[in-house]
């Protein structure tokens, strides 16, 4: 590491040290690239965990923020704002539901699926006070709370964390019998990502989202989706669940619906469901601030387009066709879905976090999700010429590597 370079990326000294960062600093970014201190240019290949679909500084984006910026920013919902209804309205209608919960982080709207499945479960279904479970899926990825890391099969994620919330069943995660033997009287909903994001972006076989969606009507179970990574756009689809005809309970969603700009989450369902929740009993003292609102309904205007699901499914069988020729070149296997792609490295070469260094020196940033998996996640806004960009690097990479 030279002088110039330990100047440019400064030991974060006061910050807990709960993350690894790569040795860059970011000043700024537009549409897919980004810059560093130095002056450097990336092409972002991490979109923030898909948090960024849309690229840094979409103009409409901005534009709805600075508008609502310098009108009203937060209210409280012990007021009504004029933003929210609108918003929730435009989203509703995108999900094809009645309603919904306005949040701010993913991990909050899990949270909130959690506490709407029990309460339908005892209100509705008719549950005994205090016995209802919801099934997971091992390798599951849906946030860092005290309940979600209660059904985290990830021991970091967990280890000295204890004691865990209960009420929480783990199967393997596309094996829809292994689910179906796990219900009994007491389950009251199904917790699913469509496709497991930080497992490695892995995908289950066709039809076991359908699988799920006939045993839980059959059962009288809620599915709830975690569409927080996968859905708006990323998989080229509003939903990765549209890409199997499949629709669940609840939709929870987060990182795009704000922007990039803000943390906007929400839970989104029917009022059957969503509705047996009164006053008093959720809320949040951001959820569905004006300014929130605000950006979250441009980001739904966005999708209402289709343009961006389209981006993403016609780039992804470019990016998909492309990756597939470094298969034996270094790259064990990929799994890919629209502009979402989990790519295996062979063990033997390096790492993920290694790789992903060595991208970064060639002017393309990615995140390794575990072991030698990496994952590429461009905002949807990149460029065929952008993708063979990070495509021609990666091949750089791999060659340097088994050089
Ligand atoms: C990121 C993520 C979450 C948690 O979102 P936060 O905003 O980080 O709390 C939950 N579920 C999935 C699938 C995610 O990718």
């Amino acid at each position: 590491m030279t002088a110039e370079r330990i100047k440019a990326a400064p030991v974060d000294e006061h910050l807990a040290h709960t993350y690894h960062p790569l040795e860059v600093t970011l000043v700024s970014g537009d549409g897919a690239w980004v810059t560093d201190v130095r002056g450097r240019r990336y092409l972002d290949c991490l979109a923030a965990y898909s948090a960024v679909n849309f690229g840094h500084g979409h103009p409409s984006l901005l534009e709805a923020a600075r508008q609502q910026l310098n009108r009203i920013t937060l209210t409280s919902r012990a007021f009504h704002n004029d933003q929210l209804e609108p918003f929730a309205a435009a989203l509703a209608q995108l999900a094809g539901k009645d309603m919904i919960i306005p949040m701010n982080t993913g991990a909050e709207a899990v949270e909130t699926g959690i506490k709407v499945a029990r309460a339908w479960g005892y209100r509705v279904k008719g549950v005994a006070a205090g016995r209802a479970n919801i099934i997971v899926a091992d390798g599951n990825f849906h946030g860092r709370t005290i309940s979600i890391i209660s059904f985290s099969s990830d021991e970091q994620a967990r280890a000295d964390f204890g004691p865990f919330t209960p009420g929480f069943r783990s199967v393997p995660y596309g094996n829809a019998d292994a689910l179906e033997a796990a219900i009994d009287a007491n389950t009251v909903a199904v917790l699913i990502e469509p496709i497991q994001g930080e497992a490695g972006v892995v995908l289950p076989a066709p039809g076991y989202l359908a699988a799920i969606r006939k045993i839980t009507f059959e059962r009288n179970i809620l599915m709830i989706a975690d569409e927080i990574q996968s859905g708006l756009g990323r998989t080229g689809a509003t939903f990765e669940c549209d890409n199997s005809g499949v629709v669940p309970d609840l939709y929870l969603l987060g990182k795009a619906l704000g922007g990039g700009i803000v943390p906007v989450s929400a839970v989104v369902g029917n009022r059957d469901v969503i509705g047996v929740l009164q006053p008093g009993e959720h809320g949040s003292t951001f959820g569905g601030n004006p300014l929130a609102a605000a950006v979250g309904h441009a980001v739904v205007d966005l999708l209402a387009t289709g343009e961006f699901q389209e981006r993403a499914r016609s780039l992804g069988v470019h990016l998909r066709y492309s990756l597939d020729r470094l298969v034996g070149q270094g790259v064990v296997a990929i799994r890919s879905a629209g502009l979402w792609a989990g790519i295996d490295i062979d063990p033997h070469l390096a790492t993920g976090r290694r790789v992903c260094e060595l991208l970064m020196e060639r002017g393309v940033l990615a995140k390794d999700t575990h072991g030698s998996t990496i994952r590429l996640a461009p905002p949807l806004v990149v460029t065929a010429n952008d993708l063979d960009f990070a495509v021609e690097q990666l091949a750089a990479v791999l060659a340097q590597l088994r050089a």
